[in-house]
């Protein structure tokens, strides 16, 4: 049995009093026991960022970043073990492991020119003899807290560029698949970060509610579930802090016509059942604009009948199982009530073959197979709530107006797409869809790390997305110098305001 420990100081620590089950999802059998941090051991984690944070956020911007460089080949050359991690407790297939490293490696890469990125503007004579600087300054402890679909990569959002920053950072991962965070620890050792810099406090809500309220946390990033986004950014923010808190999403691909339908149906497989669904940028509503339906119904399945699903560690599977029996149940439970709504259950994931096993729903461990749901009914709950899961549901609507509409009634904005040839259309979509992200013939839209990531409306509570320039921007402070050197000109007593002259 796997024992998975905090780490604190630049070492494994155990402690909490008590402990959470980690599954192995493709079997469904415990395999490991991680520990739950209680208020001491988040306690004592901010404690030893905060000794560690001084001389931190003294040492330069060279060497900083000099640390970031080993880090990234680190990564790198651990790449396999950190995607193995991931697929045994996660549930996703390695080289979807693997692919979320990499997206996670591009972040450390950006945050490598953080010499360039911190860089602060200067004038010369604001006024006479007067120059002016701003300067962007760390902001001391800082936190992750974050959720089970990305162990590696949505730490990957927030730490490299937090740490290149000059902050000191606890990170708080999901207590479902906590153990690639240790080795991301384990790797900022080695890469010559001080101890104390990069923590791990395995746990709940005990340890996120202690991290929320503790006073020497300055900042936190938060990728989740949209309820509890919008508890930690109202329970943060009234403790003062800074948060930036990324919730669920519900994200629609809307097809025009003129669209390449086998193009089109590829890109719905891929996006729709690639991780299982458990990706907050998984398209999970198809709005097929009249004519192209039945068509498009008709390649999916086909489509769908060639997939593998299987454990994550078989080359062979193409897709895994979801990550609990309570989650898979519940986003099982979400085929009948689609049936009861009145849409049309096209593709039982229930009964999809598992590798090595028989019908999903019969063999042990987690599993759901790809399922699509067509004539689903708009503002039906399965159009509208987050299912998370493999289930892709078809809206049919008779014009581009309707499908757009229905987009921007939903709550979330996360990520959308559309898919046709006209450049007029997709420019029109591009201005008047209300959603954070938009890919134009492209269903994942996630930006590159040198962007930044985030949704609107229910999607994200506060201002400022992840990673990029605005992640830059959030784990640090702007201040800005006004410098004179005295010379005679500037005697006398002057009580009036300040002007430019
Ligand atoms: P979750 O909200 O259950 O958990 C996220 C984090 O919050 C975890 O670290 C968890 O331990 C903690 N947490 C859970 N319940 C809590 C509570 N009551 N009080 C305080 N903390 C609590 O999310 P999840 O199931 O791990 O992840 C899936 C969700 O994350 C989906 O909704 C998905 O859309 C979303 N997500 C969003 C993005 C994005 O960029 N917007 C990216 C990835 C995942």
């Amino acid at each position: 049995m796997k024992n998975i420990t905090h780490w604190i100081g630049g070492a494994a620590v155990e402690g909490g009093g008590r402990t959470a089950d980690v599954f192995d999802p493709a079997t469904g059998t415990v395999a490991g026991r991680v520990h739950l941090a209680a208020a001491e051991q988040v306690d004592e984690a901010v404690a030893a960022a905060a000794a560690a944070w001084p001389a931190w956020r003294d040492t330069s911007l060279v060497r900083r970043a000099r640390v970031l460089f080993r880090f990234r080949e680190l990564v790198d050359a651990h790449a396999g073990e950190l995607a193995a991690l991931i697929s045994a407790e996660h549930g996703k297939v390695h080289s979807d492991a693997l692919g979320e490293v990499a997206r996670g490696l591009e972040v450390v890469e950006f945050a490598c020119g953080i010499p360039h990125l911190l860089k602060g503007g200067f004038s010369e004579g604001v006024s006479t003899r007067v120059d002016s600087y701003s300067i962007r300054q760390p902001l001391g402890v800082v936190a992750g807290i974050t959720p089970f679909n990305f162990p590696a990569m949505v730490p990957m959002w927030m730490f490299p560029i937090a740490i290149a920053c000059g902050n000191a950072f606890v990170l708080k991962p999901s207590e479902r698949d906590p153990s690639a965070s240790l080795l991301m620890a384990r790797l900022w050792k080695e890469a010559g970060l001080p101890d104390g810099v990069f923590n791990v406090v395995q746990g709940d809500k005990a340890a996120v509610d202690r991290l929320l309220e503790h006073p020497d946390v300055r900042a936190v990033s938060f990728v989740g579930s949209t309820p509890i986004a919008r508890y930690v950014y109202e329970a943060g923010t009234a403790h003062g802090k800074r948060v930036q808190a990324l919730g669920g999403a519900k994200n629609h691909m809307l097809v025009l016509p003129d669209a390449d339908l086998d193009l089109v149906a590829d890109a719905a497989v891929s996006a729709g059942f690639g991780s299982a669904g458990e990706r907050c940028m998984a398209i999970s509503v198809v709005l097929a604009v009249d004519p192209v339906g039945d068509e498009l119904v008709d390649k999916i399945v086909s489509r769908v009948a060639e997939l593998t699903v299987g454990p994550g560690d078989d080359p062979a599977s193409q897709m895994g199982p979801l990550v609990t029996q309570v989650h898979r149940d519940k986003v099982a439970s979400y085929l009948d009530l689609g049936v009861a709504e009145g849409a049309k259950l096209v593709i039982d994931g229930r009964r999809t073959p598992i590798l090595g096993g028989g019908a999903a729903a019969d063999t042990p461990g987690f599993w759901l197979g790809p399922t699509l749901l067509d004539h689903v009914p708009a503002g039906s709950r399965v159009h509208t709530e987050e299912i998370f899961g493999p289930v892709l549901a078809i809206v049919r609507v008779s014009s581009y107006e309707e499908g757009l509409k229905l987009i921007n009634d939903g709550e979330y904005g996360n990520g959308t797409a559309i898919f046709t040839n006209d450049g007029g259309a997709a420019r029109r979509f591009q201005n008047e869809v209300e959603v954070g992200m938009i890919g134009i013939n492209v269903p994942i839209p996630v930006p590159m790390a040198f962007y930044s990531f985030g949704g609107w409306k229910a999607s994200l509570f506060g201002d400022t997305h992840v990673h990029g320039t605005e992640g830059v921007h959030f784990y640090t402070r702007g201040k800005v110098v006004t410098s004179r050197w005295l010379d005679p000109s500037h005697g006398g007593v002057n009580l009036g305001f300040p002007t430019n002259a």
